[in-house]
C-alpha cells in the first residue's frame, strides 16, 4: 500500500490554508461536504478553459473531447465500486437523486396494498421519504427495522421483517449521524435468501473505504459525488444492466429518447435512459478526477488514518465533562456526534465556530435517530482523510473551553 503522508495530502487541499476569524481552518464537517483536493479542481476548470461543450451530439472536436471526458469519468467509476460495465452507471444529481429514481421507477410500478418496503431507523431523509411517497401513492407499508442503543441494527429484528410482502429494502451502508458501518454484505445475503432486492444508500460509505457491488451483492447503490471530495450535484445510481433495461424512465427530455414522434417515442439505451437533458458534464469529470485521486491515495491507507484519528477523538471527547457520544457501534466510520450536558447544540456550534472548528449541529436530516436517543439535535464532528489529531486536540480544547465559559 502506498504510504499515507499526511503533510502532502494536506497539501493537495488549498482550502486547508485559510484561516477562519483569525485561526487556521479545522475543518470537521466532511460528512455534510468534503473540502475538493487540486486534482479536482483542476479537472473542472480544464474542462471548462479547454474542452467546454455539450456531449453525445456534437460531431465538432469540443464536443467529441467533452463526450470522452464525460464518458471516461463513468468508466473510472464504474471500474472503482467493480460494477460489470460503465452502462451500470447513471450519472444523477446525487444520492436524494438515484433513491428517488429507484422509488419511482423500480418500486413504484411493483407495489401495491399488502406490500411493504423496508427501510431501518437510521436513515438520511433522502432514504425515508422517497418511499414514504411510493407507499402514498401506491398503498404499500414502509416498515423500520429497529436499532440499538448503540446505533447498531438488530440483524435478527430485521431478519423477522423480510418475507414475500417485502418488495425492496433500503439501507444506510455508513450513518452520517452516528458513523455506524452496517454489515451490508451479510444484510444482502439475507434479503436475498429471501428474494429480495437490496439498495444501498452508499453516500457516506463511498469516503471512508473500498465498496464493490460484487462483493456487497446489492441490487442497487446510491452515491454522491461531494461526500467524496468531487463536486457538487453529481453523484450516481448503481444498478445491474437487467434492472435498469426492466425499468421505465425517471424523466423525459432530450438525451433520453432514440426517436421521437408525436405517437410515440423510443427511448435509449441504458443509461441514457435515464439521463434526460444536458448533464452536469463538468461535475462527471471532477467526480472521475476525485475517484482517480482516491485510488492514487489507497483507501486502504485512508480507511487507517481515519480509524486512528476517530478512536483518538473518541478517547478525547469522552474526557470534556457531561460529554455523550451518540451512536457507539462497534463498526464506525468518520463521525462523533454528541451531546454535552447543559449546552445546547447550537450554542455549542456557533461558539466553536470562533475557534476556526467546522462542526454541525443539528438533527443531520436524521430526525428520527434522533427521536430515538432522546435528543433534538447534535453536535457532530466528522473526519475526512485530510483531519489529523492535533485537530482533534484543537477541538477538544475548544470543547472544554466552551463548557467552562457556558456554565
Ligand atoms: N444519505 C446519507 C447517509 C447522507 O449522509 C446524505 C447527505 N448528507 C445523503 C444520503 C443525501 O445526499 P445528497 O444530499 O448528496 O443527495
Amino acid at each position: 500500500a502506498p504510504e499515507f503522508d499526511i503533510d502532502r495530502v494536506r497539501r493537495d487541499f488549498p482550502i486547508l490554508q485559510r484561516e477562519v476569524h483569525g485561526k487556521p481552518l479545522v475543518y470537521l464537517d466532511t460528512a455534510a461536504s468534503a473540502q475538493r483536493p487540486q486534482a479536482v479542481i483542476d479537472a473542472v476548470s480544464n474542462f471548462y478553459r479547454e474542452h467546454n461543450a455539450n456531449v453525445h451530439r456534437g460531431v465538432h472536436l469540443l464536443s467529441q473531447e467533452a463526450t470522452d471526458a464525460y464518458e471516461d469519468a463513468r468508466r473510472v467509476l464504474a471500474r472503482w465500486i467493480h460494477a460489470e460495465s460503465e452502462r451500470e452507471i447513471v450519472f444523477t444529481r446525487g444520492t436524494t437523486e438515484s433513491v428517488n429514481l429507484v422509488a419511482q421507477s423500480f418500486v413504484r410500478p411493483r407495489v401495491g396494498p399488502g406490500d411493504q418496503i423496508v427501510i431501518t431507523h437510521m436513515e438520511h431523509h433522502s432514504n425515508i421519504v422517497p418511499w414514504q411517497m411510493v407507499c402514498e401513492q401506491t398503498g404499500a407499508e414502509l416498515v423500520v427495522a429497529p436499532i440499538d442503543e448503540r446505533g447498531e441494527l438488530i440483524l435478527d429484528r430485521l431478519e423477522a421483517l423480510l418475507g414475500p410482502q417485502v418488495k425492496i429494502l433500503a439501507l444506510v451502508h455508513t450513518s452520517n449521524a452516528l458513523g455506524t458501518v452496517n454489515p451490508v454484505q451479510e444484510i444482502c445475503a439475507m434479503a436475498n435468501r429471501h428474494g429480495i432486492p437490496v439498495l444501498v444508500d452508499g453516500a457516506q460509505a463511498m469516503p471512508h473505504g473500498r465498496v464493490n457491488v460484487q462483493e456487497l451483492d446489492c441490487d442497487f447503490l446510491c452515491l454522491s459525488g461531494h461526500k467524496m471530495y468531487g463536486p457538487t450535484g453529481i453523484g450516481a445510481l448503481w444498478a445491474r444492466q437487467q434492472w435498469l433495461e426492466d425499468m421505465p424512465p425517471y424523466q423525459g427530455g432530450g438525451e433520453m429518447i432514440r426517436t421521437v414522434t408525436f405517437d410515440k417515442t423510443e427511448y435509449n439505451d441504458v443509461p441514457a435512459k435515464f439521463e434526460a437533458g444536458t448533464p452536469n458534464i463538468a461535475g462527471g469529470v471532477g467526480l472521475g478526477a476525485a475517484v482517480r485521486y482516491l485510488d492514487s491515495l489507497g483507501m486502504e491507507a485512508i480507511a487507517a488514518h481515519e480509524h486512528e484519528v476517530l478512536e483518538y477523538g473518541t478517547e478525547r471527547l469522552l474526557a470534556v465533562e457531561g460529554l455523550r457520544i451518540i451512536g457507539t457501534a462497534r463498526n464506525k466510520a468518520g463521525v462523533l456526534s454528541f451531546t454535552i450536558e447543559g449546552v445546547h447544540p447550537h450554542d455549542l456550534g456557533t461558539l466553536i465556530d470562533h475557534y476556526g472548528v467546522a462542526l454541525r449541529t443539528g438533527h443531520h436530516c436524521a430526525m428520527p435517530v434522533m427521536q430515538f436517543f432522546g435528543v433534538p439535535a447534535t453536535a457532530r464532528a466528522s473526519l475526512g482523510l485530510y483531519n489529523t489529531k492535533h485537530e482533534i486536540d484543537i477541538l477538544a480544547d475548544a470543547l472544554e473551553r466552551t463548557v467552562q465559559m457556558l456554565r
